[in-house]
């Protein structure tokens, strides 16, 4: 229970939690993150793999935004476990999930096999788009470019309109400006979910 990579100095540390944090590379270097893994179960059975549990206390992020990357927690808890555990837990099962406390269930899961009737998405393809977002995002923060790009319409009930400031015509023409195409959301990727699922 609650595994932190990256802990700062005196933060408490019990193993196999540790005061590294984990690394994506990118072309400005190796990018750190650090975090806290709310659980991670191992099988009592001797077979090599993991499960690791993220508890909401609120809604969760959607299996489409797993198989699109464009959420990080669970690719990074996974990335840290793996980190974590070493060789000796390495194995070919892996599973990763959001566990909301008020509606209980496997949501957002990452699993190297299916478990349930849950829609899932496989690590593989999945954990290299959120590395790619990851680099993206540290990319344009790097140039100083922080533009505001819903992935889709802004709903109707969004209160933040006034100080968002965003308008197409504006984010389009910064775009032009200092194009960053690759942030767009990869094309295809949410077909991932209906494949593993199928
Ligand atoms: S109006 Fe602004 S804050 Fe609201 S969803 Fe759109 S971009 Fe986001």
């Amino acid at each position: 229970m609650e595994v932190p990579f990256g802990a700062r100095e005196g933060e408490p540390l019990t193993p196999p939690g540790r005061r590294e944090p984990i690394t994506v590379d990118s072309p400005h270097g190796p990018i750190r993150i650090r975090g806290r893994i709310d659980r991670i179960d191992l099988a009592d059975t001797g077979e090599r793999g993991y499960a690791v549990v993220d508890y909401k206390s609120g809604s969760a992020p959607s299996l489409k935004a797993m198989s699109t990357g464009t959420s990080f927690q669970l690719p990074i808890y996974l990335w840290a476990a793996e980190a974590l555990l070493g060789a000796a837990e390495k194995g070919p099962r892996r599973f990763a999930f959001f566990l909301p406390i008020r509606k209980p269930g496997q949501v957002g899961l990452i699993a190297t096999e299916r478990i349930g009737r849950k829609g899932w998405v496989k690590p593989g393809e999945a954990l290299d788009r959120a590395a790619e977002y990851i680099r993206r995002f540290t990319d344009a923060m790097r140039r100083g470019f922080f533009p505001v790009y819903p992935r889709g319409d802004c709903p109707g009930y969004c209160h933040f309109h006034e100080i968002c400031r965003y308008a197409k015509w504006r984010v389009s023409r910064k775009w032009e400006l200092h194009p960053i195409p690759e942030l767009a959301v990869v094309k295809d990727a949410a077909d991932d979910a209906e494949e593993a699922d199928a």
